[in-house]
């Protein structure tokens, strides 16, 4: 009889040890899309049990980079669970978790003790896991040893055949001690990845790993394994560092007698000169610059979170970047919305190779959803980005004019800024290059903007034009003094768009500033 097929759950199993990064992400990234190809799950779970590492406030800042970057979960911590918490996780916001985390939970590995113990004294009754008594010094002499031969370290399996009742009576008088599954010891370990197919490991290069630390908290080797298991996961897409634990993980699926679950371990993600992905090359925290993870920031809204809320890089773009990385529909197509890249989604189609994080590529996407923005949508995203206190008209008309140009929001409030500034900064260079010798001509189209009896793009133009005839003036020699004299740039959004924007006013205003500072030259 075929099997039943499984439902397709996927989990996303982040520890919760400081920032999320990209290439974290994007791994999550492709569990969720797989989950939502076919209609599945997709889990959060905390793996927790190594508590040396906890980072304060991580716990909050996974959740809201998961909604942020609109990867929310289906199954994962709910309320009930992290106020179960000790305060060293840090407090996240009840609004960020659902009242219900799902029926499998909780999903927090620090709260699923008793079900670990379970599993692990299920493996020591059926003689499958043994307890062992080595102290830290008798293991480091152990090491020392294989190290003094040159060979490398592996457990000596000591207590392997030790009696089972006696152990149980020295933990229970409170002596230290770890679990360790018994491997096989002959014969090769297959897994399988779906990538790149079968491997047979070698027994021996295999150790008796701990399933039980002497603190009471299994392992990842073991935590991630009973919880997949338990969590129904049908596909385990992780990071191809775990591909050397494989055997161990199918180990322990064999000892208990589960089916594994498919195994998908994701090439890396590599900065753009094929080194590994760090702050050098363009790895940043999902979230904003929060190396500290205190309260400081508490953003809300979309651009929150922004790996992004830094740059500017707008959520749907991220999305539709990173699931490109490494992965590409088998044409192409590039610009996708979310829903067409659910919709062809494979993950067969994933790359075997390491996936490069292009910066730039990442930039021009952005700028490419930035486009397809209305107006005033644009403007909606870019506000937190301008100064406060702005005209809402006056400031989205303002910008609406580098909405083709900017890449990332964060270039908003730089390449604009002459708008809401009394008067713009004028370079010296500039002044020298384009306004001396210009008075006259820049007198004259101060009187003539400010007589326009209508105002308009093209009556302003007729204006200028008519003036820079007159002055015998043509091209640079026309345009350039002008846009020098009102923004004090040399480049910008179109000039008589920038004028009719700015208004008659803060016209006047700069051309008379413009003139004080052509005086002194010789005027054509
Ligand atoms: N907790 C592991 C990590 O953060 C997860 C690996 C996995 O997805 O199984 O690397």
């Amino acid at each position: 009889m075929g099997r039943e097929p499984r439902r397709v759950r996927t989990r996303f199993a982040p520890s919760p040890t400081g920032f999320l990064h990209v290439g974290a992400f994007r791994t999550a990234l492709f569990s969720y899309l797989l989950a939502k190809r076919y209609g599945g799950d997709f889990l959060l779970r905390i793996e927790d049990t190594d508590q040396k590492r906890l980072v304060k406030g991580s716990l909050e800042h996974i959740i809201q980079s998961l909604n942020a970057l609109g990867t929310p979960y289906d199954e994962g911590p709910d309320r009930a669970s992290v106020a179960a918490l000790p305060e060293a996780y840090g407090t996240v916001d009840p609004a960020l978790l659902p009242e219900n985390g799902g029926a499998f939970g909780p999903y927090i590995q620090s709260l699923r003790k008793a079900r670990y113990t379970e599993v692990v004294e299920s493996l020591l009754d059926a003689g499958k896991a043994y307890w062992a008594f080595e102290t830290e010094e008798e293991l480091a002499g152990k090491r020392a040893a294989c190290d003094a031969r040159k060979i490398p370290y592996r457990y000596d399996r000591h207590f392997r055949d030790y009696d089972l009742a006696e152990a149980r009576k020295r933990v229970a008088d409170g002596e230290r001690a770890v679990v360790r599954l018994k491997m096989p010891t002959e014969g090769p370990i297959r897994t399988v990845d779906f990538l790149r197919g079968e491997t047979l490991w070698d027994a021996n290069t295999q150790d008796d790993f701990i399933i039980l630390k002497a603190d009471g908290l299994p392992p990842y080797h073991l935590a991630a394994m009973v919880d997949d298991h338990d969590m129904e996961i049908s596909h385990v897409l992780r990071g191809e560092e775990w591909i050397s634990s494989t055997p161990k993980h199918v180990s322990v699926f064999q000892a208990m007698g589960w089916e594994p679950p498919i195994f998908l371990h994701t090439p890396g993600v590599l900065g753009n000169d094929r080194k590994k992905l760090g702050k050098r090359n363009g790895a940043k925290p999902l979230l904003g610059p929060v190396p500290e993870f205190d309260k400081n920031y508490v953003p809300t809204g979309e651009f929150l979170i922004g790996y992004l809320n830094q740059d500017g890089i707008l959520p749907e773009a991220l999305f539709n970047f990173l699931s490109i990385c490494g992965w590409s529909p088998g044409n192409d197509r590039e610009v996708m919305t979310r829903e067409e890249i659910i919709e062809a989604f494979d993950i067969s189609k994933i790359s075997p190779s390491p996936a490069i994080f292009d910066l730039e590529k990442l930039q021009w996407m952005n700028g490419v959803y930035i486009r397809s923005l209305s107006p005033s949508a644009f403007y909606e995203k870019a506000r937190p980005y301008l100064p406060e206190g702005l005209d809402a008209d006056y400031a989205a008309a303002a910008i609406a004019l580098e909405q083709e140009r900017v890449k990332e929001l964060r270039e908003v409030p730089e390449v604009t800024d002459f708008f809401f500034s009394e008067l713009p900064e004028y370079s010296e260079r500039s002044v020298a290059k384009w306004l001396k010798g210009s008075g006259a001509y820049l007198a004259e189209l101060d009187s003539a903007i400010a007589a326009l009896p209508e105002w308009s793009v093209a009556a302003i133009e007729a204006a200028v034009r008519s003036v820079a005839a007159s002055h015998k003036r043509e091209k640079g020699e026309a345009t350039h003094p002008v846009r020098v004299a009102l923004t004090g740039r040399e480049v910008g959004p179109g000039l008589f768009e920038l004028m009719a924007v700015l208004g008659k006013e803060r016209l006047a205003v700069r051309f008379k500033k413009a003139k004080e500072l052509a005086d002194g030259g010789t005027d054509s």
